[in-house]
């Protein structure tokens, strides 16, 4: 059987979103057919039915109310779907045949704006990547701030997969030569193309100071999102190009190991640097500071700029706590400002831009009369916009949230919308009076009026009164169970004025409203720009709180390689301790040495001890305080972690691969201005094994790259190097034994540790007494053992020494002219070649 009209239109639309899920608007629903039937109802725990034809014939089909689609949608976004939304663009009233219908917007993962899926506190980026010389150029921006940034990112694919699992993008734009690269090295991506035939016209001022092959990138995501999003891309700031060379390069798993924003066990944040670290108070705050903490600087300049705010607000106890109320009533402006340039602003969103921009001179003010200069300074670029104020004006004090049922725009704004209120509202009014009088002209004093949709308004008398009801004058409208309802010419003819003024006085406020929204538009970059401040004063308020709650320094910086830290201690770990007493370590690297071997028991402190030192560096270059009594640090280009615990279980690959992997990436990227943790390396394989890497590895560190090295071990061998690595020298975290137990000191003293703890250890863990005597056994065995090979090696070396000598004494009686020599020669000659044997 031919499929009808309308499933030919829809299999017509659908053709053109096959990646998507087509919500085909029918009337009051959206409707799905299909496969995407078959798969929405699965996904949605909707009702699959059917339409149509017999048997085999029939379409499997599923449909959502339009007035909760947005909850539907939310869900398959979550799940890394797309929806097309399907809208019908003609009057059904006033159309023959089939309505036309147009896919209005495409919503993905990476432009979706609204709804449960999308965090307040963290940025939802869109990217778009090209394959450039040496690497990719990649674009992104977050389609609900308009934030918009441009970089190169240098290698391979899986340079480019990290950054993006980095910055958390979901979406990736891409031509279709990449899409097929890419879609192999990673399933949970979301992969879209975007052909690009036709250039796209952007504004030239959008890629300022990018690079043109950048530029290129930054097109092919702005097509994409107005390909899908049919809307005004005003809001979009111009790219600001990221040179990665002015960031601190954390790799994606580097991030995670020192769980600067997501803690290795996933789930909340609980444990990590952001969640000891947020103490903002707006949702911009939140993000900016996320942000920081994704792309640390590198920047002595930049970083130290900060600084002076941070300490100009410690120092200003008064104001900063004045200025932290005020944020509080600051709500979201780039998400606001978003939504204007969307069109999708509620009243109710217009007013808390109001009510917002409203606190920003009371911002200038405090800063102002800080008596701090940096603070000064800072209040200059905080712009109040008063253009936007002013416009904002129009909007009542508390509209509500629908566009349509009026009470938006304030009294007294536009005279015409005054006197069709004044109509309404005097026709109420007669209303209310009216009510009264009839009440006693008929002595009924439950009657009433009311009004309804159907009806229009009406006089209500209970059925116990009709028999006082005038019938004369009321006409009957509607019976009821137990009243009837009247109308009256006058009263109908007051409600034709009442409802004209009503209905003109909304649509006239209808428009005054979009009008608003539309001028608000004209000034979104300077909103976006005081948005990107103000949530930047959030941050350095929150800097200031942490240090003085948590007892931070100001580091001072050096353009050496120097590493001097005194009392510095692990934050998160030194919170999570609650009352205990956290031992607080010095770290001292630089030019004559840094290299650090980290030797010591189990569960002493060692890896403490090394992400400390990486937490202290990240904090200095993101312009916070740092936990330590003092610190002077150098500017690092990058760090590297190799850090045991985080077992990559998910991707299927062995710990020992992961470990190889993550060393071979930082001995590869790895310069000598960046920081390496080596945490236990070789633990993975076998002792021998392990331990030839893990020497290797400390060598090559040692001799070809330079870079700032703590590397923790169990092979008590290695130690044995700080003889013959001039820049290695040996640290150990102490313990100390006491009747037959370990305690733990978490000390870092200098030298090597000892003896190995590990069958302490297990005592602690109460393993059963007999496991425990017969570790004990088997370790002296080994250690026996251990002297043994040791004897055996140097033997070994014995005689291979006595190998080169033997030829040099063979050489030399071959070499020896008998002939011309003298008896005493000879006997000479033998007596040497004695002395050397
Ligand atoms: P290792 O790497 O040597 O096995 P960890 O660094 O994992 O040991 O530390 C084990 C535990 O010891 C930590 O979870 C922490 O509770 C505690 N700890 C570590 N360093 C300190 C310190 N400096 N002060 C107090 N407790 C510490």
């Amino acid at each position: 059987m031919a499929p009808t009209p309308m499933i030919q239109q829809y299999l017509q639309v659908k053709s053109e979103y096959q990646d998507a899920f087509l919500f085909f608007r029918l009337g009051d629903f959206y409707e799905m057919f299909y496969d995407d039937a078959i798969k929405a109802s699965q996904l949605l725990e909707i009702t699959l039915t059917s339409r149509g034809g017999n048997g085999e014939d029939r379409i499997p089909m599923c449909g959502v109310p339009h007035h909760s689609a947005k909850n539907y949608i939310d869900q398959l976004i979550q799940k890394g779907h797309k929806v097309a939304v399907c809208e019908q663009v003609e009057d059904p009233k006033t159309t023959k045949g089939v309505v036309k219908r147009e896919v209005v917007r495409l919503i993905t993962p990476g432009t979706h704006t609204e709804g449960k899926s999308v965090d307040a506190k963290a940025n939802n980026f869109i990217a778009a990547a090209d394959e450039v010389k040496g690497g990719f150029g990649l674009a992104y921006l977050d389609i609900s701030t308009g934030e918009s940034t441009a970089t190169y990112i240098a290698g391979n694919e899986k340079a480019l997969l990290n950054e993006l699992q980095a910055l958390h993008i979901r979406e990736l734009v891409v031509s279709e030569q990449l899409r097929l690269l890419l879609a192999e090295e990673d399933q949970q991506l979301i992969l879209s193309v975007e052909h690009m035939e036709a250039p796209f016209e952007a504004q030239a001022a959008l890629f300022g100071h990018c690079p043109s092959e950048l530029e290129m990138c930054g097109k092919r995501l702005l097509a994409y999102i107005a390909a899908t999003q049919k809307q005004s891309l005003g809001h979009i700031q111009p790219f600001t190009y990221r040179e990665n060379t002015r960031i601190l390069g954390i790799d994606y798993y580097s991030k995670r190991n020192l769980e600067l924003i997501e803690s290795i066990r996933g789930g909340d944040n609980k444990g990590t640097l952001l969640w000891l670290l947020d103490e903002t108070v707006t949702a911009m705050g939140s993000r900016k500071l996320k942000q920081w903490l994704h792309q640390p600087l590198a920047d002595r300049f930049a970083i130290e700029a900060r600084q002076q705010m941070v300490e100009a607000l410690m120092d200003r106890y008064f104001v900063r706590v004045e200025l932290q109320q005020l944020l509080k009533e600051v709500y979201d402006l780039e998400r606001l400002s978003g939504r204007v340039a969307f069109g999708s602003a509620s009243g109710r969103d217009l007013a808390q831009l109001r009510n917002s921009l409203a606190k920003i001179p009371q911002l200038v003010r405090e800063l102002e009369g800080s008596g701090h200069a940096s603070l000064e300074q800072f209040s200059t670029g905080l712009d109040p916009c008063p253009e936007v104020c002013d416009l904002l004006s129009a909007i009542s004090d508390n509209p509500p949230l629908s566009a349509k049922e009026g009470g938006i725009i304030r009294d007294g704004y536009n005279p015409q919308l005054d006197e069709y209120r004044d109509a309404s509202r005097n026709g109420k009014d007669w209303i209310a009076e009216l009510e009264q009088k009839e009440r006693a002209k008929t002595g009924i004093r439950s009657l009433k009026i009311g009004y309804n949709r159907i009806f229009g308004y009406y006089i209500e008398i209970s059925k116990a009164n009709m028999h006082l009801a005038d019938l004369e004058r009321y006409e009957r409208k509607q019976t009821l169970a137990n009243a009837e309802r009247y109308i009256t010419p006058e009263l109908k003819e007051k409600e034709t004025l009442i409802l004209t003024a009503e209905e003109k006085s909304l649509t006239l406020e209808y428009e005054l409203f979009v009008s608003v929204r539309e001028q608000v538009k004209e000034y979104i970059t300077r909103i976006q720009q005081l948005a990107s401040e103000v949530s930047a004063l959030d941050v350095y308020i929150s800097f200031s709180e942490v240090a003085e709650k948590y007892r931070f320094t100001k580091p001072v910086f050096n353009d050496n390689r120097k590493i001097s830290i005194r009392e510095g201690r692990h934050p998160v770990v030194e919170k999570m301790l609650n009352k205990q007493h956290y031992v607080p370590n010095d770290c001292e690297l630089g030019d004559d040495g840094n290299m650090l071997l980290i030797t010591g028991p189990n569960m002493s402190g060692k890896s403490t001890y090394m992400r400390q030192v990486a937490l202290t560096i990240v904090l200095a270059q993101i312009g916070s305080y740092v936990p330590a009594a003092s610190a002077e640090l150098p500017i690092v280009d990058q760090i590297f972690t190799r850090i045991g615990a985080a077992d990559d279980l998910v991707s299927g690959q062995s710990t020992f691969m992961v470990e190889m992997m993550e060393s071979q990436y930082a001995i590869t990227h790895a310069t000598e201005r960046s920081l390496l943790l080596f945490d236990e390396i070789g633990r993975g394989t076998s002792t021998y094994d392990g331990m030839a890497l893990a020497q290797s590895m400390i060598e090559y560190i040692h001799e070809h790259i330079g870079a700032n090295t703590l590397f923790s071990t169990h092979y008590h061998e290695l130690t044995a190097l700080e003889e013959t690595l001039s820049n290695l020298s040996n640290v150990h975290v102490s313990a100390m034994e006491q009747s037959g137990k370990v305690v733990f000191l978490h000390k870092v003293k200098r030298g090597p540790a000892d003896k190995s703890y590990g069958v302490h250890v297990a005592e602690l863990a109460n393993l059963p007494e007999g496991i425990l005597r017969r570790a004990r056994e088997l370790l002296l065995s080994f250690e026996a053992d251990n002297r043994k090979t040791q004897q055996q090696a140097e033997q070994l070396s014995f005689f291979d020494e006595r190998d080169t000598v033997s030829e040099e004494v063979l050489q030399s009686i071959k070499d020896a002219s008998v002939s011309r020599m003298t008896p005493l020669e000879a006997l000479q000659m033998i007596n040497d070649l004695q002395e050397k044997i």
